[in-house]
């Protein structure tokens, strides 16, 4: 149902060039309007990535000159309806709500035909959700059940106000060209996006927006799937990296396993997590977890520290998003300078225990309260 229109360059923010469209809007989709987010949430907590998909599509209804909305599906409690409230201060002008026993535990059966409902009733004409294990279950069994045009995974949404269509762009052949993507026939246009693509942003929690009750008419007998008991994931302490706010990532050039203590230790001392390029949890330096990039995690701290890394391109695609960056690299051509807010040019294995040795200083005096005058001194 989508068209691949425009295949860009190699850069991580390509912007689209136009084709020949020679495919219309078909008539019954006219009226569609509207911009929506699902609004992910599991066992009364909030997945963040549903506040940066709202910040992106304010923006996009900006564009449009339409409003604003978020779908919160969910059993009929408090938690669900404060949903609504936490959507309208994150940008959202009004809420769907679809509240049920039956919604208590995700479940692709009835989530699916409650969000198909409300396409079909109110015809937004863009629905976003998160690319997390539920948005993509959930994405692609309503986007086939209404026959319109997905795009997963995507790292650029756009406007093109001459047509209104969402341009969706993602890394594409192995993440060596960016591609974007229009879905010109049919409506809703449908896109997930990774967590940490689009910042959170600042909420008002003077906004208030309106509710919109509707009721699915579902029952517990007609799904199949049962919740028998919920056992959590033995997982839940792996590494957070996509939300961390300090991250140190080592690449190829760190050497080797017992090298990359080195990246171990400063990323305990500044209390950061620990990041890697590809070769390096190819290699087992550290595990398949810590993976930053197109085929691992999507970071967006505050502090990213990259130190041996080159800055290829699908490495970059996973950190772009970082404050600031701080690149390591004994090559002062490296590719990541290009893209970094600070270049030490300089051998790593060097580098990194200076790094950590004055880190260490500087906090130390920071937790004993010093004055900034004497901090300046314990400073790099
Ligand atoms: P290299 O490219 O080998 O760079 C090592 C760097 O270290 C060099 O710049 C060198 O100058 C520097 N260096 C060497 N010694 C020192 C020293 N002593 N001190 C300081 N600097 C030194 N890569 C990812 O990272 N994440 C992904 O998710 C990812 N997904 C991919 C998906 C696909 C489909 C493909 C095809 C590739 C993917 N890659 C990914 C691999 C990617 O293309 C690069 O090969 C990889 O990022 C390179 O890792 P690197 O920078 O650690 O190694």
């Amino acid at each position: 149902m989508s068209d691949a229109l425009d295949t860009a360059t190699g850069a991580a923010n390509a912007a689209p060039r136009k084709k020949g469209r020679r495919v219309q809007l078909d008539e019954r989709y006219a009226a569609y309007k509207n911009v929506w987010v699902f609004i992910e949430h599991e066992r009364g907590v909030l997945h963040p990535v549903s506040l940066e998909l709202l910040g992106k599509g304010r923006t996009l209804a900006d564009a449009l000159g339409v409003e604003l909305a978020g779908v919160i599906i969910g059993p009929p409690d408090e938690a669900t309806r404060a949903f609504c409230t936490m959507a309208f201060h994150y940008g959202a002008d009004l809420c769907y709500l679809v509240a049920d026993g039956i919604f208590t535990h995700y479940r692709n059966q009835p989530y699916s035909s409650a969000l198909i409902d409300l396409v079909n009733t109110f015809q937004p004409e863009i629905l976003l959700l998160g690319a997390t294990t539920q948005g993509r279950d959930l994405a692609g069994s309503v986007a086939t059940t209404l026959l319109t045009g997905l795009t997963a995974d995507c790292t650029g949404l756009e406007i093109d106000l001459e047509d209104r269509s969402l341009l969706s762009s993602r890394p594409t052949f192995g993440g060596s060209l960016m591609c974007t993507i229009v879905n010109l026939n049919t409506r809703p246009q449908m896109a997930t996006a990774r967590p940490r693509v689009f910042p959170v942003p600042e909420p008002d929690f003077s906004r208030q927006g309106q509710i919109i009750e509707h009721r699915l008419a579902m029952s517990e007998d007609e799904i199949v799937t049962k919740v028998l008991d919920f056992i959590p994931d033995k997982h839940a302490d792996k590494p957070q990296l996509s939300f961390a706010d300090f991250i140190v990532s080592g690449g190829r050039g760190i050497g080797s396993a017992e090298n990359f203590e080195l990246v171990f230790d400063l990323a305990y001392a500044l209390g950061a997590e620990i990041g890697a390029s590809r070769p390096v949890t190819y290699a087992g330096w550290v595990d398949a977890e810590r993976q930053v990039g197109q085929s691992g995690k999507t970071v967006r701290p505050r502090l990213y520290i990259a130190a041996g890394i080159s800055g290829a391109i699908q490495h970059r695609v996973g950190m772009e998003g970082a404050d600031v960056t701080i690149a390591i690299n004994n090559d002062a051509n490296a590719p990541i300078f290009g893209f970094s807010n600070y270049a030490l040019v300089g051998n790593a294995l060097e580098l990194l225990p200076a790094l950590t040795v004055s880190f260490k200083k500087h906090l130390s005096a920071l937790m004993a309260g010093n004055s900034p005058g004497e901090m300046a001194e314990v400073a790099v």
